[in-house]
């Protein structure tokens, strides 16, 4: 871990819908451990994806984020405003020869039957040059045989071939769009960030991030996964799996409801308090060590606090 004078970490939602109860946990985790460690707390607007993002709920979420009393140290990012930056990599990536054009259609890749888990395994058509007449869509990676392995601060060590779990992998979309596995890095680099704490879904994406700055020369934070919440189906709380949001009306009873959630172990007492008492408890106590060996965090249908 990083010295703790020097700890800056972030959290990056995606202005798709409101903050749910999963995505405050989620900033929570991030705040608290910045916080326990003195560190920098930074909110990045992860915008890029235009067409998924919803007019109106970047604002929203700062809203809520600012209710429940997680208030962030410097000016925010909003990555749609960043494209030059993408630009500026990928091209140091082309110059590089370590990206290609791709001219595969989602549908032609699913054909070739190479699937890992719900992601599509790319089997490198077009690595060595596209067929004739066919014209670039997308551009990718070239994994070649790298094997990236991490500790993460929650799941342990983990390791990924990347050539068999994720293929040669998007940077610059079919629409134009930078992918966010780039931007991720070279938004964390040009933040300065030294520590991501995010939820354990992101966990399978980060050797392909790790490989990104590899190549870029970029220095790799330590990570932390946490469980993620789900509903009681066992889905991701999400806009697609309709979770409600959180309300601004109670934030200290929600709060207090987020740190049992994340098994701290709050003095009943503190249910009463304000949320900046709440808060100060929780990153003086904070105990990431009390989610270790749990993968998934169910909560039962959604009560009126969440
Ligand atoms: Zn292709």
């Amino acid at each position: 871990m990083s010295s703790p004078i020097h700890y800056r970490g972030r959290f990056a939602p995606s202005p798709t819908g409101p903050l749910h109860f999963g995505s405050l946990v989620a900033a929570l985790g991030s705040y608290l451990d910045a916080k326990h460690h003195r560190g920098i707390w930074l909110v990045r607007i992860e915008d890029l994806d235009t067409p998924r993002t919803v007019k109106g709920a970047a604002d929203e979420i700062l809203g809520t984020l600012e209710a429940y009393g997680l208030h962030w140290d410097e000016d925010i990012i909003y990555q749609s405003q960043r494209t030059a930056a993408y630009e500026a990599a990928f091209h140091r990536l082309k110059v590089a020869g370590s990206v290609y054009p791709c001219a595969c259609s989602r549908k032609e890749i699913a054909d070739s039957g190479l699937q890992r888990g719900d992601e599509l395994v790319y089997p490198g058509t077009c690595r060595k040059g596209m067929a004739q007449g066919k014209t670039a869509r997308a551009w990718r990676v070239r994994v070649n045989d790298t094997c990236i392995t991490f500790s993460d601060r929650m799941q342990g060590i983990i390791s990924q071939d990347l050539a068999t779990e994720a293929g040669d992998f998007v940077v610059l979309r079919a629409d134009g769009l930078f992918a966010y596995q780039l931007a991720v890095i070279v938004d964390d680099a040009a933040q300065g960030i030294t520590d991501v704490v995010r939820g354990a879904d992101l966990l399978f994406s980060t050797p392909r991030q790790i490989y990104l700055q590899r190549l870029l020369g970029l220095p790799t934070p330590a990570y932390m996964h946490l469980p993620v919440v789900v509903n009681s189906q066992g889905e991701k709380l999400s806009k697609q799996t309709l979770a409600q949001p959180v309300r601004d009306n109670n934030p200290a009873f929600t709060m207090f409801d987020a740190l049992v959630f994340l098994r701290q172990q709050p003095p009943a007492e503190l249910r009463l308090d304000t949320i900046e008492e709440i808060l100060g408890w929780a990153i003086a106590n904070w105990q990431p060590g009390a989610l270790l060996n749990c993968h998934q965090l169910p909560i039962e249908q959604p009560t009126a606090a969440f």
